[in-house]
């Protein structure tokens, strides 16, 4: 395993950044984004059996001031959520065990 050459991360900067896919620290992956154009704020459930992950909860940025005056969202900056679950397939099996 030779070291990446510098712009392969520049590349996935730019696709993280601009919202096409999404890193997911938990499993030290990129998920693309399922959410064509515009930023979100998604969450990701990731199976604690199979590993899977989904896009899932995406809010569209973009709010009225009132909505923003009543309840202000944190900065988006770190804006990814990551959540532990089953997924139906796991969840399945598991049913079945
Ligand atoms: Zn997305
Ligand atoms: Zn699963």
């Amino acid at each position: 395993m030779g070291a990446q050459p510098p712009t392969a991360y520049r590349a996935l900067d730019f696709v993280v950044s601009h919202g096409f896919a999404h890193r997911i620290e938990r499993l030290n992956a990129y998920i693309a984004c399922t959410h064509s154009g515009g930023a979100h704020r998604p969450t990701f459930p990731i199976c604690r059996k199979c590993e899977s992950v989904a896009e899932a909860g995406a809010r569209p940025v973009e709010r009225s001031p009132d909505q923003e005056a009543e309840a202000p969202w944190f900065a988006m900056e770190q804006g990814v959520v990551e959540l532990e679950e089953l997924c139906p397939a796991s969840a399945e099996a598991e049913k079945r065990a």
